[in-house]
């Protein structure tokens, strides 16, 4: 068997079983520390020694960060629970069944036993130029590899692009904004409560994060309100192959139906900007229209207004039309062709 003698460089491994505990070893050590969950994306950068954190916090001896629980109004999911719990909750699978169906479409079945739902909302961007440390924007560099006439650039971003064109990555993240999540994070300052989609963040704001925690954050608990539960959901994702493979792009909408008329609608995108998208004009627009392929067509030209191609991604531009345009009106065609 090969030695491998280039050893993944040491860090001090920290394993608080309180949350308080947590807060207090990551103001401690700042922006030298590493929170880690269930480490499927941090082992990457950790293991191909591009991310040399002195401190990894370990999250997994925190019991009340795991859980599905019953909420006042909703329910409250701890950002330690595995995918596969979230999947298999009946609570989510009874009244959110569209997060069941988006994080049953992440990854493979041993990574969703083993990912949790904080860690795929905050996981990083999978460029292969930044994965590979390449020294791009987003490494802190000069230069974007993959917006250049030659680069790798069919998974990247069509809408909001600035400088970085990386995607956001996350199947279950459309669907939390879908079904107006809310995200709870601990901070220095105190608890901090965001609607999900303030959760995520484009280059604009920060070109290093996809994502508003700063050193010394944690995400603690997503939840969900009452207000979409029991409505007809539609969660779609393409991926190169139909085995654990990252989106080229996804859909999930919530919508009201009443009599063949939308009554409401909130639906959201993913894969093709740096942050997930929620399709706010499409939500007005359709608001009152019949749910039918018409509406579903008018919505889908709707929601691609202002994307830019890239060299060799602008297939994203019908395959998005299409999506939206069978979240509305169903499935009636193949979605890619144009
Ligand atoms: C081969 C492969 C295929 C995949 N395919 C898909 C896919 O198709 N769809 C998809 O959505 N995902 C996919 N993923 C991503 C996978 O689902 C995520 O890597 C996983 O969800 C990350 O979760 P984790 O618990 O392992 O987090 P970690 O890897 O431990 O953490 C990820 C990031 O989030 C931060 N973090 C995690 N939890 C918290 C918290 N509570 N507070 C503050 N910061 C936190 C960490 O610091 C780190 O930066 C894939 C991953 C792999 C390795
Ligand atoms: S797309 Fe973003 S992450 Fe990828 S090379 Fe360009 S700047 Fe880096």
């Amino acid at each position: 068997m090969a030695v491998i003698r280039d050893v993944m460089p040491a860090f001090d491994l920290l394993q608080p079983s309180s949350i308080a505990d947590a807060q207090k070893l990551l103001q401690q050590h700042g922006a030298d520390a590493w929170v880690m969950a269930g480490g499927l994306d941090s082992f990457d950068w950790l293991k191909d020694r591009i991310k040399r954190p002195k401190v990894l916090v370990d999250l997994s001896g925190i019991e009340e960060l795991k859980g599905v629980r019953a909420a006042s109004d909703g329910i409250e999911i701890g950002a330690m629970t595995t995918l596969t719990e979230v999947v298999n909750n009946p609570l989510v699978k009874q009244h959110y069944g569209l997060l069941a169906q988006g994080a049953e479409l992440a990854a493979s079945p041993q990574i969703r036993n083993q990912g949790t739902i904080g860690g795929n909302v905050t996981q990083d961007a999978r460029c292969w130029y930044y994965r590979a440390g390449w020294p791009c924007y987003r490494a802190s560099g000069n230069i974007c590899y993959a917006d250049t006439p030659e680069g790798r650039n069919r998974e990247h971003a069509i809408l909001h692009a600035d400088r970085c064109v990386a995607v956001n990555p996350s199947d279950s993240a459309p669907a939390l904004i879908a079904l107006d999540a809310k995200f709870v994070m601990r901070t220095p300052k105190g608890e901090r409560v965001v609607d999900a989609e303030d959760y995520f963040i484009g280059p604009e704001i920060d070109i290093t994060r996809l994502h508003i925690l700063q050193p010394g954050d944690l995400l603690t608990t997503i939840r969900i309100p009452s207000t979409w539960a029991g409505a007809q959901f539609y969660f779609e994702k393409v991926r190169d192959r139909n085995v654990w493979d990252f989106p080229l792009l996804n859909v999930a909408s919530a919508m009201f139906v009443s009599n063949g008329i939308i009554e409401r609608m909130r639906i959201a995108v993913n894969g093709v900007a740096a942050r997930p998208l929620r399709l706010k004009s499409v939500e007005d627009a359709v608001r009152g229209k019949p749910a039918n392929a018409a509406t579903g067509e008018m919505a889908g030209k709707l929601a691609v207004q202002g994307a830019v191609p890239l060299q060799f991604n602008a297939y994203k531009i019908p395959l998005m039309r299409n999506l939206v345009k069978r979240a509305i009106g169903g499935v009636e065609e193949p979605t890619w062709a144009s």
